[in-house]
């Protein structure tokens, strides 16, 4: 079995730092999607109530008979659910989706400043992780002035913001924020969500044929090198192993800088500051 490593997180739990992303897997195929992922060695599961799929997450985790402190589970609030009681409302029916009695990490999926709820939303999370519904608490696509007025409310840091992160839009301001105040950044679209030819790039592609891998194993890879947790999504049972299959090498000095040197700003997904969804 793949050992993973683990990053220590700031309220003192440990996230492995490579997971399974299900947005966009079927509701109806997530149970055998998951199965497919924890039978090839994951053991991080990373949903959202808004994925529509946390019952199929759940029940692919209660087939597996994986023991429950083997597994890390992560589901987010959806923004519709901002607010005191809403948060309390979605935590339970997200649990009771699941199956599962606690998550490993909740978050906050999108800050929404336009609702102006989220250090109202914060102190629910505080709430939720203090009853023990949550092991650890974090917030998601996070912007620098989100994250201050959060720490200008609440005392306790986020453990994580998970933000859009691959190597054409590299987050470095989010990424030394986070280095500074003890909040691990999670990549989503890890693999730039198949948008644009990432596999075609030059250092990725020289990468990939000088250690005899794949294009999507080299991100990952620069993923992980960088310190990143990181959560890949796929369908297809040939790539969900192939992703996990990435700890028998490892990039250069000079791969991974002309890697880094890809950064272009290149959102693929929404804007936090104006996401309206
Ligand atoms: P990814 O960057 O993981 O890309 C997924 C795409 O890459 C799919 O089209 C998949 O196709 C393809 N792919 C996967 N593996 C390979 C491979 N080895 N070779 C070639 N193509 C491959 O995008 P996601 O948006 O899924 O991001 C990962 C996770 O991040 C999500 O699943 C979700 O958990 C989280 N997320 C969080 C968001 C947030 O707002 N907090 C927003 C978006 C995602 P195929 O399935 O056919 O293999």
């Amino acid at each position: 079995m793949t050992q993973i490593p683990t990053v220590k997180l700031n309220d003192g739990h440990d996230i492995p730092q490579l997971g399974f992303g299900v947005f966009k897997v079927d509701p109806a195929e997530t149970e055998r999607i998951v199965t497919d992922a924890l039978e090839a060695g994951y053991r991080h599961i990373d949903t959202a109530a808004i994925y529509g799929n946390e019952q199929g997450v759940g029940a692919a985790l209660a087939k597996s008979g994986i023991p429950r402190d083997e597994l890390f589970v992560t589901t987010k609030l959806w923004n519709s659910d901002q607010g005191t009681q809403s948060a309390l409302d979605a935590i339970d029916l997200s649990l009771e989706k699941l199956g599962l009695d606690r998550v490993d990490l909740y978050l906050i999926h999108w800050p929404r400043p336009d609702l102006d709820l989220y250090v109202e939303t914060w102190a629910a999370m505080e709430q939720i992780r203090d009853a023990g519904k949550a092991t650890s608490i974090g917030v998601s696509n996070f912007h620098v002035p989100h994250l201050e007025k959060l720490a200008a409310a609440s005392s306790v840091v986020p453990a994580i913001n998970q933000i859009e992160l691959h190597p054409t839009f590299q987050q470095r301001e989010l990424r030394a924020y986070g280095a500074e105040h003890g909040i691990a950044i999670e990549a989503w679209g890890p693999l730039g969500q198949g948008k644009y030819d990432l596999f075609g790039m030059t250092p990725i592609a020289d990468a990939a044929a000088a250690h005899g891998v794949t294009p999507a194993q080299v991100v990952i890879r620069w993923h992980l090198q960088s310190g990143i947790i990181v959560f890949p999504k796929s369908n297809s049972a040939e790539r969900i192993g192939e992703n996990i299959d990435v700890f028998g090498f490892e990039l250069t000095g000079d791969q991974m800088a002309a890697i880094d040197a890809l950064d272009a700003g290149n959102r693929v997904g929404a804007d936090p500051d104006t996401a309206t969804f």
